[in-house]
């Protein structure tokens, strides 16, 4: 008699269904194979550096002084900076965002231990869970919501109004959540500084489709089918912005110098929620 074999539970991400909604063959490289992008991106690593001394702010410490130790530990890395980027640009920017959203004063958090960095887990069918981990949740000009902290070189658009209701990351917290208010709080790193300090409101029904967009990929990607969704059209090509690329176009040059291959990473899948 054959015996089956049951699948453990998975546990996923925000960042995992976004991926396979954007190309299932990206999310087979990265989950399934293990190929996972290098630490390159400099902004991306001052955003975890800048979302420490955040925290340090909230918990009244030092924060500059937590900025500077976090990303000083990057100062040598081998970061590909854009044009007129460099390390010491990144950290007088972060200087000024710290200082501008101290004088705006405009978030509070109570009990910082509990209320920042919170992981929600969510039970799916099959034994899976579906895990995010939110930023904060406090208060915004004394309203209550969910707060996800962004760093950032260009504003995010304003309008037309509604839109920022409509950003699948806010959808996707607010589901796990079960909280309605909402709020991007971000930081944009430019020649003045400026802080966009975004709220909106999620609906039941936007929850609910959620919830249901969820379950229907997973069974997607659970049978195994990740055809490539290539950009296909001028400008707007997302394979050009895809760490991938290089496998898909058999590039050995662009493999090597995007990504690296690390076997096993799904168990660690959860960890990249930080990379939001
Ligand atoms: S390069 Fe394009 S087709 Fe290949 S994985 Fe990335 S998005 Fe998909």
């Amino acid at each position: 008699m054959r015996k089956s074999v049951e699948r453990p539970p998975m546990i996923y991400s925000y960042t995992q269904i976004s991926q396979f909604l954007r190309c299932p063959r990206s999310y087979r490289y990265r989950y399934l194979d293990g190929w996972r992008e290098k630490d390159t991106r400099a902004a991306l690593v001052f955003g975890r550096c800048f979302e420490k001394s955040l925290r340090a702010y909230f918990d009244r410490e030092d924060c500059t002084e937590v900025l500077f130790k976090e990303w000083g530990a990057f100062r040598d890395a081998p970061f590909a900076y854009r044009k007129g980027d460099s390390w010491d640009r990144f950290v007088h920017q972060g200087v000024h965002l710290l200082e501008k959203f101290a004088r705006d004063d405009r978030i509070r958090i109570r009990r910082p231990k509990a209320n920042l960095q919170i992981k929600l887990v969510r039970g799916l069918p099959g034994g899976n869970e579906f895990v995010a981990y939110i930023d904060a949740l406090g208060y915004l000009d004394g309203a209550h919501c969910l707060i996800d902290w962004k760093t950032t070189t260009s504003r995010y658009a304003q309008e037309p109004e509604g839109l920022l209701a409509l950003d699948p990351q806010l959808i996707c917290y607010s589901w796990i959540s079960g909280i309605s208010d909402v709020a991007f709080v971000v930081f944009v790193r430019k020649q003045q500084p400026e802080i966009q300090y975004l709220k909106t409101t999620i609906s039941e029904e936007q929850r609910r489709e959620f919830g249901r967009l969820v379950e229907s990929k997973i069974g997607q990607l659970e049978s195994g089918q990740f055809p490539s969704h290539s950009g296909i059209r001028f400008p707007q090509n997302s394979c050009m912005s895809c760490a991938h690329l290089g496998l898909c176009i058999s590039d050995q040059q662009l493999i090597e110098t995007n990504l690296i291959r690390k076997p096993g990473a799904s168990d660690l899948d959860w960890l990249d929620s930080f990379d939001d």
